[in-house]
Order: structure tokens, then C-alpha cells, then sequence
């Protein structure tokens, strides 16, 4: 025999009405006039009204005006047309003096001969939800449009570096679309080893499961980049690891840290060592080579009667003077050997692993070099230059660098007294 169901009708509710107090969802019917026939207790409680001040009204006297021509064109569908629907429904509770939203179900009620005689409606209050949506989804499209209007880079990627996120900068930079990034790792996009600083670093983060920052410089010369890259690790929705990327193009700044750097370190007529860091690279280099225990050949030149030159030629081919002794020094020296301009006309040479006949040789080496410069002014007329050379070779485990720059000063002193254009050893 069939198990014939009975039509949904006023008198079967009425049956489960205790059970229906239970449910947690708001349980009423209406008759085909709009007016509730039955509601559960939740209903009377949203209301506050009792049962019977509940039956027989209509919405437009629990709701007000507004809500209830809105339920009205729900309620049609179902009643008219018999259809059950699920929908939503944002209604002004007068009792809570706020707007509830909640998801509703009607379906048509019958009578004993089947014709629709009202409905019966199902409504869970989703407010919650949908507020928690509606946050959601506003604070997606906040960071949405933060992460596609900054310039730096940013990617989510899972544990084989594959892109599960990249803001528009970041696609931008790889030359391709964000949909199309999406899946892809660096190297598939870039098919080359642009990529490897920034894979090496997401493959530290994801080992280490720690936090990696790093500047990575990416091209050379003119195209050269700097990038302040910070890797985050993190625990994906499924469980597994993943990383976030941010990297920042900082080459602006770098390049002006490394003219900094230079420009302090450097002298700007020759460009070679100014005396500061020419004598710090000297310090170290002694003791480096105290250490091995070597010897190191220190070589202080001064230019001689450099004022004349100055005076009878202009300031002007003193500079070049000075230029001219910077190459011809620059080119007999060895690349290990440091070169600096430590005063006016004054030169230092330091030679590490050097003894004392190949600092002689060094010393004549630039005496030739010097004396074979010939400079001419504007009027057609030759200068020659010449320079006094003091120099002293340290003993493995010797004084300080002050100490043997001193007799070093001491020496060339002496070639000055000696005449000029004259080399002196302590
Ligand atoms: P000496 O043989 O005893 O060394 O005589 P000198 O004329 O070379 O005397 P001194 O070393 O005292 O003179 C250095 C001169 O160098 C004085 C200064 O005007 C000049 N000078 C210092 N710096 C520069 C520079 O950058 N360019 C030029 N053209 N001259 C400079
Ligand atoms: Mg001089």
C-alpha cells in the first residue's frame, strides 16, 4: 500500500505545533486574504504579541506598510502561481527597531480539495550572516584596491611556488596578466633565471617556515634593479604551507646609497681612495698581513714644487698635473696594491706582500712613470712633474700603521732635502 502523504494544510501544523515551537526558525501561515492563521512561538516573540494578537492580522500591521508590500509579491508567487520559494527577505522588526534579514520559505497551503487556501512560511534569521558577508566583502574590496594600486609586488604562492595570488603591479612585472599568472610559477613565466634570487628565497621561508627579507638585485649595468624582497610563510586553507611575497623596488634608493658610500670613499678630482679610506684599507692590510706574517710595503708621494705649477701655470693644469700622476701611478701598480690621495699634492701607494726589493723596484717604477709625464698648457708651453717618494717596508709583526706612516713622511721629507725627485727608504 502507498504511503500517501497528507496535503500540507492549517490543521496538520496545528498537530506539530508543540514540535514546531522547537525548531528555531520562524514557522507561520497565512490565509489567502494575507492573514497569519497560525505562528510559532519565535514569531509571537519577534512580535511581541501572543497568539491571538497575531492571528487574524495581516503584515501590514506587524511590519508596517513598506515591509509588507514587499512580503505581499513573495506571498503572490506562492498563493497564485503555487509555487514553494526560497528567497530572501529584509524586514523592519518595529519590537527591535532594526532591519533582520532572513531566508524564507513558502510554500502553498491546501484544502481538502486541493485548491491553494494559503501558505505556509519557514524563515531563518540570516542577519548575522549576511552582516558577516557583507564585512567580508567589503574588506575584500578594500584590500583589493590597496593591493592592485601599490607598486610593490605582492603574490601568494602554494609550496611548489606556483601562484595562487598576485596583484596587478606584480603581473605586470612578469609581463603578464594576473589570470594568467595564476597556477604558474616564476620560471614558466619568465623562462629564464630572473627568477631564481626570489625562488631561492620563497624556498628558505618554506623550509625554515620563517620569515626572510633580503635585498635581491636583479639585471646588470643600466638595467640593474634592486628589490627589498620579504618572504612570509604561511598555512594555506587546506592545510598545506604556502608563501607571501612583497617586493619592493628600491633601486632608487640603493643607487643613491652606493653613490653615497662611493662618494665618501672616493676623491673627486682622481676618483681613487680619499686619505680616510685610504688609511682604514691600509690599517686592515697591515694587520692582514701581520697575520700571514708579511711584509707590506707603505709609499707616501708628494708632488714637488707643486705650487709653482699652480702659480705659473693656473689652477687649472695643477688639476691636470694631479690627474696625470693618479693614471701614470695607477697603471705600475699591482691589483692588489691600494692607491690613495691623501692630501693636496699627496699620494699614498700601499703594497701588501711586498719586501724590500720589490718596494725599491715599485718606488722606481713610479719615479719613471712620473717623470715620463709630459703636460702642456694652452699656450703650446711643456711641463714635466716630478715627486718625492718616502717609503718603508713593515716586518711581519711590526708597529702600527700610524707609527710606520709616520717614518714613511719622515723618509720623503728627506728626498725633499735630498733635492727632490728622489726615493728614500727608512
Ligand atoms: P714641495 O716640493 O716642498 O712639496 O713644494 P710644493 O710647492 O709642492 O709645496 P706643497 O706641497 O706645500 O704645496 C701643495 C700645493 O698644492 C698647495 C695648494 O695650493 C695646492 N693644491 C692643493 N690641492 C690642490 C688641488 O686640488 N688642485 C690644485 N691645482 N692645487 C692644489
Ligand atoms: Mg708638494
Amino acid at each position: 500500500m502507498k504511503n500517501k502523504r497528507p496535503n500540507l494544510s492549517l490543521d496538520t501544523l496545528h498537530a506539530y505545533a508543540e514540535i514546531l515551537d522547537k525548531v528555531g526558525t520562524y514557522v507561520y501561515t497565512k490565509n489567502i486574504l494575507g492573514e497569519y492563521t497560525y505562528a510559532n512561538e519565535l514569531v509571537c516573540k519577534l512580535f511581541e504579541r501572543s497568539l491571538d494578537n497575531v492571528i487574524g492580522q495581516t503584515d501590514i500591521q506587524l511590519f508596517g506598510i513598506e515591509s509588507a508590500a514587499r512580503l505581499k509579491a513573495n506571498d503572490a508567487k506562492v498563493m497564485q502561481a503555487g509555487q514553494t520559494i526560497e528567497t530572501t527577505e529584509s524586514l523592519f522588526i518595529k519590537a527591535l527597531n532594526q532591519i533582520r534579514t532572513f531566508w524564507a520559505v513558502k510554500s502553498p497551503l491546501k484544502d481538502d480539495n486541493g485548491e491553494i487556501n494559503g501558505l505556509l512560511g519557514v524563515s531563518t534569521d540570516i542577519t548575522h550572516q549576511v552582516n558577516l558577508q557583507k564585512k567580508a566583502s567589503a574588506q575584500s574590496t578594500l584590500l583589493d584596491s590597496v593591493l592592485n594600486n601599490l607598486e610593490d609586488f605582492i603574490g601568494l604562492k602554494d609550496n611548489e611556488q606556483r601562484y595562487l595570488y598576485i596583484n596587478q603591479a606584480g603581473a605586470k612585472k612578469l609581463g603578464t596578466t594576473v589570470a594568467e599568472a595564476i597556477g604558474k610559477t616564476d620560471k614558466a613565466i619568465l623562462e629564464n633565471t630572473v627568477s631564481s634570487a626570489f625562488d631561492r628565497l620563497e624556498r628558505q621561508s618554506l623550509d625554515t617556515m620563517s620569515k626572510v627579507a633580503e635585498e635581491i638585485t636583479v639585471g646588470e649595468g643600466v638595467n640593474k634593479e634592486f628589490f627589498w624582497s620579504v618572504r612570509i610563510p604561511l598555512e594555506l586553507e587546506d592545510g598545506s604551507p604556502g608563501v607571501v611575497g612583497i617586493s619592493s623596488n628600491v633601486t632608487e634608493l640603493s643607487r643613491l646609497k652606493e653613490d653615497f658610500k662611493k662618494l665618501a670613499l672616493t676623491d673627486s678630482l682622481t676618483g681613487i681612495s680619499n686619505r680616510r679610506h685610504i688609511l682604514d684599507v691600509a690599517e686592515t692590510e697591515l694587520k692582514r698581513m701581520h697575520r700571514w706574517n708579511e711584509t707590506m710595503a707603505i709609499l707616501v708621494i708628494d708632488i714637488d714644487a707643486f705650487k709653482t705649477i699652480n702659480d705659473s701655470y693656473g689652477h687649472q693644469m695643477g688639476d691636470n698635473a694631479i690627474i696625470a700622476i693618479t693614471e701614470a701611478c695607477k697603471n705600475n701598480i699591482r691589483d692588489i696594491d691600494h692607491f690613495g690621495r691623501t692630501g693636496g699634492d699627496e699620494f699614498l701607494v700601499i703594497s701588501p706582500k711586498c719586501n724590500r726589493s720589490e718596494a725599491e723596484l715599485l718606488a722606481k717604477r713610479l719615479q719613471d712613470a712620473v717623470n715620463n709625464i709630459i703636460l702642456k698648457d694652452n699656450s703650446g708651453n711643456y711641463i714635466r712633474t716630478t715627486c718625492s717618494f718616502g717609503c718603508v717596508v713593515s716586518e711581519p709583526g711590526d708597529a702600527t700603521f700610524s707609527h710606520l706612516l709616520a717614518e714613511a713622511d719622515i723618509a720623503m721629507y728627506e728626498s725633499k732635502s735630498n733635492g727632490r725627485n728622489k726615493i728614500t727608504f727608512t
